[in-house]
């Protein structure tokens, strides 16, 4: 028996589909790369935007024509689809998802996986670790709290056995992958749970992050400690993606400037850089104490590089705000950034608070500016290195 994966959406998505493989692997199947082979296809499905969801439609009908050819085959839909629609407690997200695709033979939430089994990695040199699972951020366009559920931290002790494992393994770079990482374990000490740190004099140091926003002040994370802990290990390089502003901690930029092989390469999502729609968004930050916080990134940390994710064409946004956004990459000079369009997505709150107002064409418009401003110069630059 064999079977088939694909993976729509984030890294978060391919390294829970490692675990898939092994629970298929478990089951006495090997791994097909021709789908044709293959007597199970899994699909690992993507919500964050309406394109990565039609995309899973579009497969699905396609597969339809194999179905036809072997009545055995079986399709199953995991990932984010099926997140949302254990999470719809009237069912009717799961019922129309079994009316789009009658095709499909089972919906598997991806908790049934769990963090149990140790994943199957291709790759020799590079490995995903998660350290978490959901967020409890609720950014008014997306979709993951309901996809993901809340945020669930990793046991401490789990995450660095793992990454013992892989150094003895011979890796050589750790991904640290979590829809927030800089929240990593504030659920641990919240709960009371015994995170248990080797070192304890960590949890004397630990100190709450005032959130303005809020005004008042946010449970601690584990994320500077365990990030720590993993680059002393002495992998050649240790990543993390993604985290966000209002969890970024002077602690925490102190543990990458002191540590060489934490990455140089920050994701720091901004998604857009005016206030008004930063508040639309629900996002814990101002246009100002994100470039506060870049500044202090820049001063830190030598040879600092900072990518992001910005949304254009969100609800309302007028062409002075937008304006702002402009402003500010171009004051941050990002060297890369992940631009999309507003799309409103299911069960989230701006659907339900705002209107998607800006015209198709406008959205378009202003993506281009931003990517001519943002990720063209790059990649002439990438070219003619390439070329040379
Ligand atoms: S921080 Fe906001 S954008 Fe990121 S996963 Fe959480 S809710 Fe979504």
């Amino acid at each position: 028996m064999k079977y088939f994966i694909k993976t729509f959406g984030c890294q978060q998505n391919y390294a829970d589909s490692e675990r898939i493989a092994v629970a298929f692997k478990n089951r006495g199947m090997t791994q097909t790369k021709d789908v044709k082979k293959a007597n199970y296809i899994i699909i690992n499905t993507c919500m964050v935007r309406e394109s990565a969801e039609n995309r899973v439609y579009g497969l699905v009908n396609n597969l339809a024509k194999l179905k036809i050819k072997n009545s055995k085959l079986k399709i199953i839909i995991t990932g984010c689809m099926v997140g949302l629609a254990i999470r719809d407690k009237i069912g009717k997200y799961l019922k129309r998802l079994k009316e789009i695709m009658p095709q499909v033979d089972e919906f598997i939430p991806i908790e049934e996986v769990g963090f149990d089994f140790a994943p199957l990695r291709t790759d020799k040199i590079s490995a995903w670790v998660p350290i978490s699972n959901g967020c409890n951020n609720f950014c008014t366009y997306c979709i993951v709290p309901y996809t993901r559920g809340r945020e669930v931290s990793r046991p401490y002790e789990e995450i660095i056995k793992e990454c013992k494992d892989l150094k003895k393994k011979g890796y050589k770079n750790i991904i640290l992958l979590g829809q927030n990482v800089n929240s990593y374990g504030s659920d641990l000490i919240s709960k009371g749970k015994k995170a248990k740190i080797p070192n304890s004099s960590f949890c004397q140091n630990i100190k709450p992050v005032y959130v303005k926003h809020l005004g008042r002040y946010r449970i601690p994370t584990l994320f500077p400690y365990l990030l720590e802990e993993v680059a002393k290990m002495g992998f050649e390089k240790v990543d993390f993606i993604s985290s966000n502003p209002w969890d970024f901690s002077d602690e925490l930029i102190d543990v990458i400037a002191r540590n060489k092989n934490i990455t140089r390469t920050i994701h720091l999502p901004v998604q857009s850089g005016d206030d008004n729609v930063l508040k639309r968004m629900n996002r814990w930050y101002t246009r100002d104490e994100y470039l506060e916080l870049v500044a202090n990134l820049k001063l830190k940390i030598k040879n600092l590089k900072l990518t992001t994710d910005i949304i254009v064409g969100f609800c309302g946004e007028t062409e002075k705000e937008f304006k702002n956004t402009i402003k500010l990459c171009k004051k941050v000079g990002f060297s890369w950034a992940y631009i999309s369009q507003y799309s409103p997505r299911p069960m989230t709150l701006s659907i339900k608070l705002y209107k998607d107002d800006i015209p198709h064409k406008i959205k378009e418009k202003r993506w281009k500016i931003l990517d001519d401003l943002i990720n063209k110069p790059h990649l002439v630059r990438y070219q003619s290195t390439n070329e040379s």
